[in-house]
């Protein structure tokens, strides 16, 4: 078995694990549905988070079957997957997309991965968002993580990424507008922040 990156860094050669698609369907929640899938690429198209993954659902599956271990556990993707249920229900082969995406990351922190600092940045202003509005704006959300690395690097990744942008608003796959909060936000963030207390070693 390769040893877990610690840090979640990239190893130097990268290392190739005929094992490894074995060892997923078997230990890996729901490991073993990766089998069904056909690398459509739905789910990629599906992701809102896929232009802040470094590898889309599809293409996690496809290292797997290559047998990637490092890469594929190492990866922000299987981290950052906010549950969004889109893949899941848009998948022509019914694969569970979202359930594997978790099993991966449970996976790869029991073998001792830990999220990358950029990964933990991210969860952190998903975390504000959802406090914020109780939902996530798929615009605001990745400017503000690619913002909070600071004023340069905010600019430099969205000019990369403003065409993506523009295509997805043109497919009506991102609203113009920014989202309103949900109904009841304040009963929310009290049930949030109690949650949250309670993950703390609160009562
Ligand atoms: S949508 Fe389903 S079949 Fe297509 S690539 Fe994703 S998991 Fe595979
Ligand atoms: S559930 Fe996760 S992997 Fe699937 S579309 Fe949503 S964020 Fe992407």
């Amino acid at each position: 078995m390769a040893d877990p990156k610690k840090k979640g860094k990239a190893e130097g050669p990268v290392s190739y694990d005929p094992s490894f698609s074995k060892e997923v369907f078997e230990k890996v929640d729901y490991g073993e549905k990766i089998k069904m899938c056909m690398q459509c690429g739905v789910c990629a198209a599906s992701c809102p988070l896929s232009m802040v993954m470094d590898y889309s659902p599809r293409k996690i599956f496809a290292l797997i079957r290559a047998g990637k271990r490092s890469e594929v556990l190492s990866s922000k993707a299987i981290m950052l997957c906010t549950s969004c249920y889109s893949c899941k229900v848009r998948c022509p082969r019914k694969v569970p997309v979202v359930d594997v995406m978790h099993g991966l990351a449970n996976y790869a922190l029991k073998q001792g991965y830990v999220p990358r600092e950029e990964t933990a940045l991210f969860g952190r202003e998903f975390w504000k968002q959802i406090l914020r509005l109780g939902r996530i704006d798929e615009k605001d959300l990745p400017r503000r993580y690619f913002f909070s690395k600071g004023i340069i690097p905010g600019i430099k990744k969205s000019m990369e990424l403003a065409d993506m942008g523009i295509v997805l608003m043109l497919h009506k796959r991102m609203k113009l507008l920014p989202e309103r909060s949900v109904k009841g936000i304040k009963e929310l963030r009290k049930m949030l922040e109690k949650a949250s207390a309670m993950g703390n070693g609160g009562a």
